[in-house]
């Protein structure tokens, strides 16, 4: 390791001095870019930092690309309070570009927040900077639905099923492979028409009130639901809320979870393939009527699927 000492240095690099915003280079991304200036210690100076999509709104997931003019042992990064981990891709001769997938959580307020860089040189040296991310405000819908009572005022004996599973789902998050089992875009999970409901602020009989963290597809009974992109299955079981609720982990904190399904075709530990079914299309759980609720999840933040399958991420590791 490192000393951390490295963090403080006074004679700290200046690999990223001169930052120049050079807009529009690429139609839908924003490009932070700097002139690679070598510096001393032969540390990577950082040439270019690339967000997409361009504006980020609260529940954009996005991928983050960094070019390093040098190589670099490790890369990443924090925002809003969460670690983002970078993963290396091509090396073009000394130049090394590093990604990451990451979002917004939809709850986020508008406003412009600090990513922390942090690079570790070949040497260990530890390089340091911070650029403002802007997040602006997404427009999302309300809506009062209507539920079975007990979806709403569960008693005793439901408390207590509602707590277990909140317990088995804790423990399925808190885990995530160290790196990125996704290969290219994320597909949509199963072929039917999907609503325009991520973020939607919902009542439930008029009580309870939640946001809507996934999108709901319009499938009917029986079909079949497929991963969106490879990884892990990390959950396969029957919850309250989520009926039989699958959930694949993606890598790097990166998951998808597929809810109210019929019918469970895959176990929990089972790796998956793009496209692998992992069961039928239902109505368990807390519905108002037959669909496939799907939901993408970093790190705790919910984000918009829409924005998901929108992210051009064929051609990149
Ligand atoms: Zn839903």
């Amino acid at each position: 390791m490192p000393a951390a000492g490295a963090l403080a240095r006074p004679d700290a690099p200046l690999w990223l001095a001169g930052l120049l915003l050079a807009a529009g280079l690429e139609a839908g991304l924003a490009c932070i870019a700097v002139a690679p200036k070598a510096n001393a210690q032969g540390n990577p100076p950082l040439v270019s930092i690339v967000v997409m999509p361009v504006p980020l709104v609260n529940g954009s997931p996005f991928l983050l690309t960094v070019k390093l003019a040098g190589k670099a042992s490790a890369l990443k990064a924090t925002w809003i309070g969460r670690q983002i981990l970078f993963f290396p891709g091509k090396s073009d001769g000394a130049a090394e570009t590093w990604y990451a997938l990451a979002g917004v959580d939809v709850e986020t307020a508008p406003g412009s927040y600090p990513l922390d860089i942090e690079a570790t040189t070949a040497a260990g040296v530890i390089l340091h900077t911070t650029r403002p991310l802007q997040v602006a405000a997404a427009h999302y819908h309300t809506a009062a639905l209507k539920v079975a009572e007990n979806f709403v005022a569960p008693d005793a004996l439901t408390q207590k099923q509602i707590a277990e599973d909140q317990a088995v789902k804790d423990r399925t998050f808190a885990h995530s492979a160290n790196q990125p089992e996704w290969s290219g875009d994320f597909a949509k999970p199963v072929q039917a028409q999907a609503t325009d409901s991520f973020g939607t602020r919902r009542t439930f009989n008029g009580k309870l009130a939640s946001i809507h963290r996934g999108m709901d597809f319009r499938a009917p009974s029986g079909t079949p639901v497929a991963a969106a992109n490879s990884g892990s299955v990390i959950l396969a079981r029957k919850l309250f809320y989520e009926g039989n609720c699958v959930v694949i982990d993606h890598g790097q904190g990166f998951m998808t979870i597929y809810m109210h399904l019929s019918r469970v075709d895959v176990t929990e530990g089972a790796g998956v393939g793009k496209g692998q079914r992992l069961g039928l299309s239902g109505a368990t759980g807390r519905v108002t009527g037959l669909h496939l609720h799907f939901a993408a999840r970093w790190q705790g933040a919910y984000v918009d699927p829409a924005g998901l399958f929108a992210l051009r991420l064929t051609g990149r590791p």
